[in-house]
């Protein structure tokens, strides 16, 4: 687990603090599903909601944290917290099927280990605009 560091002192202060749910963001589990195609899409182009921080439109899906800006976001993707969390999202979340293999229901297969990409509203902008291209070469055949 590189996730979490070993704090062998945790608890002497700030009791509380692992149960707070002010600033509590999604659990893995969660945004391993909004990595998928079909929940990107729909979180990398959020309609402008003025609630939220920079009007929802900066966003980072792999740490569900909103951004105020352009900068902001890049900045943090170069951040030591993201690039942690890129790690963690890189073995697949432990699943029911998974426990069972390994008490022995069939074959144990390894939790594959994916790469994952910082994922941007731009590197979805590029796709699709790749993909009209072709419809307009496709059009014209
Ligand atoms: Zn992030």
């Amino acid at each position: 687990m590189p996730y979490k560091r070993k704090k062998y002192h945790r608890g002497d202060t700030h009791l509380k603090k692992g149960w707070r749910t002010k600033r509590r963001t999604k659990d893995l589990d969660e945004i391993d599903e909004d990595l998928k195609d079909e929940n990107l899409k729909s979180l990398l182009n959020q309609e402008v909601d003025l609630e939220k921080p920079g009007a929802a439109q900066y966003y980072c899906v792999h740490c569900a944290r909103y951004f105020i800006n352009t900068t902001a976001l890049k900045d943090h993707f170069t951040t030591k917290v993201h690039k942690r969390r890129l790690k963690a999202l890189e073995l697949e979340p432990y699943s029911v099927e998974e426990s069972e293999r390994a008490a022995g229901k069939g074959s144990y297969v390894a939790p594959k280990k994916r790469k994952i990409d910082t994922l941007t509203r731009d590197s979805f902008d590029m796709d699709t605009e790749i993909s009209s291209e072709a419809k307009v070469a496709k059009g014209d055949a």
